[in-house]
């Protein structure tokens, strides 16, 4: 007698490709992948025909927290997860609110806030923007945080353009990632954007009266990325570490994450929705600013041609809820980031799927298995495989809706595809067995999720 069963779907394994399936589900893993119209008996039973059942959404890419309290961010961002059919949620923590960052002393906290509040699991990466916090490294990896950020771009000047004291620099990265080296589980993310030319172009292009989108990027351009992706690559393979790359948008930066994977394998490489979606020309304008910016069409293509060939293995939407005030004003003024969680499944649907044909187990791979793979949750997330958390996103491949920012669930007011009909949504979203959404509403509770120790 297993707890519940999903019948008569189309189970869609990053490993096993997609096939007809009954989903059998006890004590919140994965129990049986049976035939369909089994006989087997179960204490539940939800009809899925027609749906097909994806691997619950990792999400290797958010900033909770950021701009709101951490525990208000931890409840309403991790509500538009599950809407999303976003299961897992790693979220890049650092120290945002003191002047000078300190030791992260309040780990024990923010687990216990996750624990208390998030309706999906959760997982943090610690952001290193001190010496003496990567002097602690192997006791956050005690605490079960093996995933650190570091952050090239930001030192100095263009630091203090995001509110952000960075005092890491070459060295200091180097000796981590040494450090990191000493374990097989722990790995080095890193945001690649040279500081030093950042400066001087956005001074130039505010001199020249540019504001507008593109002038964005122009001042943090596309060659000042790939120079430290390819630094970040060679310290990774001089010290013996595992390398994330995060957000790469760009032909020039994921040419070369390219080629250093192909000197050294222990490299993953992220891109996110909007360099899919959005291009240096969009009418969205400052709405659409973000570090790194979005890009050129040429790039756009790139991206989806790496992405498609599964060069590009994960795919994070730097999810940041933010209101949509904090948009206004010229490229200058406008705050970068913005939200994009929730619709990161529909679009990878309607992008890849629909418009370009990206296989459902290439997205399923994409979205969730490699992911747990860069980040050691296997063999408990990631996967429709038995043993696995049962955690599902069952989705609706011809369902067509129009996205609005009230139904994503996130304390955002606003959302990049705001107005566009996206084909494919998840109508249903299971957290270890247990229906967390449902119809694009949440039926959960804050505290089903959990924080997950890697
Ligand atoms: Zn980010």
């Amino acid at each position: 007698m297993f707890d519940m069963i999903l019948r008569n779907g189309i189970v869609v394994d990053p490993l096993d490709g997609a096939r007809p399936a009954d989903l059998a589900i006890s004590n919140g893993v994965i129990a049986a992948i049976l035939q369909p119209g089994s006989e087997a008996a179960s204490r539940r039973q939800i009809d899925v025909s027609g749906k097909y059942l994806f691997p619950g959404i990792i999400e290797p890419h958010t900033h909770i927290g950021f701009l709101n309290d951490f525990d208000a961010d931890v409840t309403s961002e991790s509500a538009s997860a599950a809407i999303g059919g976003v299961t897992t949620v790693f979220s890049f923590h650092r120290h945002y609110k003191s002047a000078e960052p300190k030791p992260y002393d309040d780990l024990p906290e923010l687990i216990g806030a996750i624990d208390a509040g998030a309706h999906v699991d959760m997982a943090l990466h610690l952001g290193m923007l001190t010496e003496d916090q990567t002097g602690e490294i192997e006791k956050y990896i005690d605490q079960g945080v093996s995933s650190f950020k570091f952050y090239m771009a930001y030192r100095g000047e263009d630091g203090k353009t995001v509110g952000m004291i960075n005092d890491i620099d070459d060295g200091v990265m180097f000796d981590a990632f040494t450090t990191l080296g000493r374990f097989d589980h722990a790995v080095a993310c890193v945001h690649c954007e040279n500081t030093e030319i950042i400066g001087r172009r956005v001074r130039a292009a505010k001199a020249a009266g540019r504001a507008d989108l593109a002038a964005w990027n122009a001042a943090r351009p596309s060659f000042a990325e790939a120079e430290h992706v390819r630094r970040a690559g060679y310290f990774a393979e001089e010290a013996g570490c595992n390398l994330y790359y995060v957000h790469i948008g760009a032909q020039k930066s994921v040419d070369e994450a390219i080629l250093q994977k192909a000197r050294y394998d222990r490299i993953t490489i992220e891109t996110c929705p909007h360099y899919l979606t959005l291009t240096e020309t969009s009418a969205l304008g400052p709405m659409a600013k973000v570090n790194p910016p979005v890009r050129a069409q040429a790039d756009q293509d790139r991206i989806w041609e790496t992405v498609l060939s599964g060069e590009i293995e994960t795919i994070g939407t730097d999810h940041c809820a933010m209101p949509r005030t904090r948009k206004a004003g010229d490229i200058w003024q406008a705050s970068p980031g913005f939200p994009g969680m929730a619709t990161m499944l529909p679009v990878m649907l309607h992008h890849g799927h629909h418009k370009r044909g990206m296989g459902l187990q290439e997205i399923a791979k994409a979205l969730s298995y490699n992911a747990a793979k860069a980040f050691n949750l296997l063999p408990r997330k990631g996967a429709l495989q038995v043993g696995f958390d049962a955690d599902i996103a069952v989705v609706d491949l011809e369902m067509e809706q129009t996205v609005t920012p009230e139904a994503l669930g996130s304390s955002a007011d606003f959302s990049l595809q705001e107005g566009e009909v996206l084909k494919g949504w998840p109508v249903m979203t299971l957290l270890r067995g247990k229906l967390v959404a449902e119809g694009g509403r949440v039926v959960g509770s804050a505290g089903d999720g959990a924080y997950l120790a890697r």
